[in-house]
């Protein structure tokens, strides 16, 4: 490895596959460092999913592929994301349409109040839940198994199972727990979405972000290029923030993931009050309606913009939103992890090279971890591992 030594440190030619975090981070690290990068972005932009640009009509700033909260306990991850661009305060509040009533979302002592007509204090609305869990499930494996002994069948049924179904596409007795171990229930009336202690919005979006990560002499960004195999011999070594499957041609299968689809409308003025209306019943077809300028309340518009969810299964010229890794995938999965382990010139990162639900700030977490761990390996010339994280 190697091609060119600038003094003690040879310099690296790298190929970096996708734009989003995950690549962006990695180009950036590398770069400081002092390596050559070029990144082929599959797209005609940069940041992947995360990407927001104005709306031409309104001028309200959207997130194209959906709303991306940033949100973090990682202090370092957080740090980092600071450095490039202003984050405004924001904390998400959800609210859900149950049976034609609104609610207040994640479940709290509001919630449980109006749900239950009560005004139970926090004490009473714990032993009441406690009274209507079903605490004799003691190692919840599905995700409807973990709604039970956290909630009780009224509320799993009132506000997970349909939106579940809907989002997931199979039965919540299918999927595992850790789905709903985001979602936390609380027994006061905080409303945040997320249990994190920074959470913010870029003031201008997150393609600034992306733009600055990758603004180095070192970095070359090929847009519209997907990156093809026969290239692997042009490079020192390929980081690959593609879908793993993808890199293999497929041949071991398809991994599954749902896709969504997004209806636009544009309204006057306000159009639901908040940013996110989740849609816990099955019969109504979206999962959640978002509206923008909600995420930039320090904006002014007239105008509203406002999204319709829709999620479905994953076809082939669909863009993958999230991986469904249950037992059938997992076997295909494991069957690829063994493929990538015996290249030696490709590692795979991220949400599409792993196959893992991964968030903003974890993902940005796990590339900083492995630019370290590539350094570090780099100066005692050891061989890049397939990849930085246990993918199983
Ligand atoms: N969920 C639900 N009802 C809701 C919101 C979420 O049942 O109103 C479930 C659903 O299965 C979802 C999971 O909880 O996939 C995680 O929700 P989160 O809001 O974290 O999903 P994301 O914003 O990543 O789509």
């Amino acid at each position: 490895m190697g091609k060119k030594t600038a003094g003690e440190r040879e310099i690296m030619n790298f190929a970096i596959v996708g734009a989003g975090f995950s690549g962006a981070v990695l180009a950036h690290e590398l770069s400081k460092a002092g390596h050559e990068i070029d990144v082929f972005e599959s797209r005609d932009h940069v940041a992947g999913n995360c990407y927001s640009e104005r709306d031409s009509e309104t001028g309200i700033m959207v997130h194209r592929y959906g709303p991306h909260i940033f949100h973090t306990d990682d202090d370092e991850v957080w740090d980092y994301v600071n450095q490039f661009t202003e984050f405004m305060p924001f904390v998400n509040r959800v609210k859900t349409t149950s049976e034609g009533q609104v609610f207040s979302l994640p479940i709290n002592l509001h919630t449980i109040n109006q749900y239950f007509d009560k005004t139970f204090n926090p004490a009473e609305a714990k032993s009441f839940i406690e009274s209507i869990a079903e605490s004799n499930i003691t190692d919840p494996q599905s995700f409807e198994e973990q709604a039970l002994k956290f909630v009780g069948r009224e509320l799993y049924e009132a506000f997970f199972k349909g939106y579940t179904v809907k989002q997931w596409g199979v039965q919540p007795t299918e999927l595992p727990a850790s789905i709903l171990k985001r979602l936390p229930v609380r027994f006061n009336y905080d409303d945040n979405y997320f249990n994190h202690r920074h959470q913010g919005m870029p003031k201008h979006g997150y393609a600034p972000i992306f733009e600055k990560l990758l603004n180095h002499p070192n970095i070359t960004v090929y847009l519209n290029q997907s990156f093809t195999k026969d290239r692997v011999q042009d490079f020192d070594h390929v980081f690959y923030t593609g879908p793993i499957d993808a890199w293999f041609e497929y041949e071991h299968g398809r991994l599954g993931y749902r896709t969504l689809d997004f209806v636009r409308e544009e309204h006057e003025g306000d159009y639901q009050g908040c940013a996110v209306m989740n849609y816990g019943d099955q019969k109504v077809p979206y999962t959640r309606i978002s509206e923008h300028k909600h995420f930039a309340p320090w904006e002014q518009h007239n105008k509203t913009v406002i999204f319709k969810e829709f999620s479905r299964a994953c076809e082939e010229t669909d863009i993958p939103y999230y991986p469904i890794r249950l037992v059938n995938e997992k076997k295909m999965l494991s069957i690829y992890i063994e493929a990538a382990k015996q290249q030696h010139d490709v590692s795979f990162l991220g949400r599409l090279g792993t196959y893992r639900y991964l968030d903003m700030d974890v993902t940005i977490g796990e590339a900083l971890h492995a630019s370290k761990q590539i350094l570090a390996m780099l100066k005692k010339h050891s061989e890049l591992p397939a990849f930085f994280v246990d993918p199983t």
